[in-house]
């Protein structure tokens, strides 16, 4: 409860029970689930919350700065609570969005930039998650793959 509120408290975010409920879900789920995948479990914490608080609270966090929206083409953006630093692997059959492990990227040139304010930059890798590769094994012998080596 204390580390939503100050996280709350953090981020100009005024703390509401229906606020805890979202942050605590996102934070309990890290599977990046949907927007209407957040209301539901919302609504098994409180039933109170209406469908339009949850989308609203969620847009705040998300303008605050507390949650983060993954996009995911063709398919509903995804959403987490944002803590340690971490890169996203988007699957490409499944959809599933996985979190990686936070590596260093190097930060973009200033022309690329211009007059752009950066607050922060990560890396959205795209391919085939291992369950995937594991479910056609012949895949990446044929591609060969990027190799990471
Ligand atoms: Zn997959
Ligand atoms: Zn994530």
């Amino acid at each position: 409860m204390e580390e939503i509120r100050h996280r709350l408290d953090a981020h100009g975010v005024k703390f509401t029970p229906q606020r805890y409920c979202l942050m605590a879900f996102l934070m309990e789920n890290e599977g990046h689930p949907t927007a209407a995948e957040i209301f539901d479990g919302v609504n098994r914490l409180d039933p109170r919350s209406s469908r339009a608080t949850v989308y609203r609270n969620l847009k705040d966090m998300v303008e605050a700065g507390l949650v983060r929206e993954v996009a995911v083409e063709g398919r509903s953006a995804r959403f987490d609570a944002k803590g340690i630093p971490h890169h996203h692997f988007i699957c490409d059959k499944c959809g599933g969005v996985e979190n990686m492990t936070w590596f260093d990227v190097p930060r973009p040139p200033a022309g690329a930039v211009g007059d752009r304010v950066v607050r922060e930059y990560e890396l959205i890798l795209r391919g085939l998650c291992s369950s995937c590769v594991a479910a056609s094994p012949t895949l990446s012998v044929r591609t060969g793959g990027i190799s990471t080596g």
